[in-house]
């Protein structure tokens, strides 16, 4: 069967395609999942000019009519669930059940800020002067450039792309290099909902010479970006020369919680779930394990017990609970930052090697990884890793485990695993994180509330929930005397 190639999107036409890059599967890189049309600076500009002509229009249509084309992509992506789903364990390497939350979760999302077309709350406040009617429109800002990593290839893309479209704005979508084709689905749906010629433009290709061109785009308003800190930063640096909205959603080194008097069998699942299921590379995956002295040797001994339970493979195998890094480059950092672990004097307790034999060769494959006696100064106890490494580190008491956990740059999530309520709140008030668990995973947040982080890990307005509108809308005040 010859390979598919996946056009780029301009002005509600597939185009490109003589220059190509391949998208292949990190647990058989014998396998190419397609081919991608490998966009140019010039393709992003004639995406922007597209999207710019085609604003006016789907600015001024109405709400509910706006989320009728949502409802309709999201029907059509729930006809195509399991495929999408198989494709995204091929193109990014996480299990199938992960993938199919992963695309149930996208299919949520079109739906949620469907309805938002017929809400979209403005403000209506009583004036101190008589016979004056005052409230706030929201409006849509224009030509919105959305960037996107590959971990959550489908979600991100979806989470950024629905409230863009529902306040009004039109589109240009760069997704991530290494796992395009979730991403590429969702503009299918929305081409095959009717959605308005100009109104959705997707490119793939180089981030380097694609997010230059989309910075020096005239018609761009705003830019939306979830990735590394270092893209983030030069993103930022950038977008403030032009006063583009910008709103980043970086890196993380979350920690958990553990104190003496939790749930311990719960806590055990909840920390190796969220530091090993889709190999670790969650924004929101625990990295960092700090926990409390009493129980300290206990539970790594635990979190070594359940790890071994714990089968690598490719994620199609209905038996498989971890799927491979995404590509080379993610597992030579998985393997390096082991290394420097080892170096600095942690406590290797599992893993720690890649995977070899006739199951591993073709793919990307590394050990779930745990680290006992990881110190506040070692490397893989302060750096972003973004793959199976589980740092332990021990703390004196919940104070010390609050101290230990808040310093660092990052700020994305947080969790506390503790059956004390005045803990559980203090935790609430005293994390410096933008999102907190308790007595769950770290990572497995939900599409209606606020997301998004705090310190280096984002800036700008949150994504997702009803807090999604203030990024991708402006209000407008009117005073009116009757
Ligand atoms: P990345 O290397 O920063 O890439 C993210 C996106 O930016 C990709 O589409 C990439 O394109 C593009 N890009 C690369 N260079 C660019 C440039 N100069 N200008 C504009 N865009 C550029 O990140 P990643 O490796 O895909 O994702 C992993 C990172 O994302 C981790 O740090 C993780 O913590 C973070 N993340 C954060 C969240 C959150 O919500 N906080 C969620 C998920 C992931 P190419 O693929 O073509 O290089």
């Amino acid at each position: 069967m010859s390979t598919q190639t996946f056009l780029n999107y301009v002005n509600g036409e597939w185009t490109g395609g003589s220059a190509t890059f391949e998208n292949r599967n990190p647990a058989n890189t014998d396998e190419v999942v397609g081919l991608f049309a490998k966009g140019a600076a010039r393709d992003v500009s004639d995406a922007a000019d597209a999207a710019h002509a085609a604003f006016p229009g789907w600015a001024s249509m109405n709400g509910p009519a706006r989320g009728n084309i949502l409802y309709k992509a999201a029907d059509i992506l729930d006809r195509k669930f399991d495929a999408i789903a198989a494709e995204m364990t091929r193109e990014e390497g996480k299990t199938l059940p992960e993938a199919k939350g992963e695309v149930r979760r996208s299919i949520n999302i079109f739906r949620y800020f469907a309805g938002e077309g017929s809400r979209m709350p403005g403000m209506l406040v009583p004036s101190e002067r008589d016979r004056v009617h005052m409230f706030a429109l929201r409006k849509p800002l224009g030509v919105t450039g959305l960037v996107t990593p590959w971990n959550f290839p489908s979600a991100i893309p979806a989470w950024k792309l629905a409230p863009a479209l529902i306040c009004g704005n039109t589109v240009v979508l760069k997704p991530a290099s290494s796992a395009p084709l979730s991403a590429w689905r969702l503009v299918e749906a929305l081409h095959e909902a009717g959605i308005p010629k100009g109104v959705v433009n997707f490119v793939a290709g180089p981030g380097g010479a694609l997010g230059q061109a989309l910075v020096d785009t005239k018609a761009l308003k705003a830019i939306s970006f979830t990735g590394s800190c270092q893209i983030g930063e030069w993103l930022h640096g950038e977008a403030s020369k032009r006063r583009l909205r910008i709103q980043l959603e970086m890196g993380g080194k979350n920690p958990t919680i553990v104190l003496g008097d939790c749930d311990f069998n719960a806590s055990v699942e909840n920390v190796v779930n969220a530091a090993f299921f889709s190999t670790g590379q969650k924004c929101t995956a625990t990295s960092r394990a700090i926990v409390e002295e009493s129980i300290y040797d206990k539970f790594v001994d635990a979190l070594v017990e359940r790890t071994k339970k714990l089968k690598v493979g490719d994620g199609m195998k209905p038996d498989v609970h971890i799927g491979p890094a995404v590509d080379q480059a993610q597992l030579e950092t998985d393997l390096r930052y082991i290394e420097i672990g080892k170096k600095e004097g942690a406590a290797l307790k599992i893993g720690g090697n890649r995977l070899t034999g006739p199951e591993y060769d073709k793919g990307f494959f590394v050990e779930p990884t745990i680290f006992s006696e990881v110190t506040e100064k070692m490397t893989i106890a302060q750096e972003e890793i973004f793959g199976p490494v589980l740092a332990v580190m021990r703390a004196k008491d919940f104070t010390d485990a609050m101290r230990i956990a808040n310093n660092i740059p990052f700020g994305l999530s947080a969790s506390v695993q503790t059956t004390n309520l005045s803990r559980t709140f203090e935790f609430i008030y005293g994390m410096e994180a933008g999102l907190l668990t308790v007595n769950l995973p770290s990572a497995g947040v939900e599409y209606q509330l606020p997301f998004g982080g705090t310190k280096d890990s984002s800036f700008g307005p949150k994504e997702q929930g009803p807090a999604a509108l203030d990024f991708y809308s402006d209000y407008k005040t009117i005073y009116l005397k009757y």
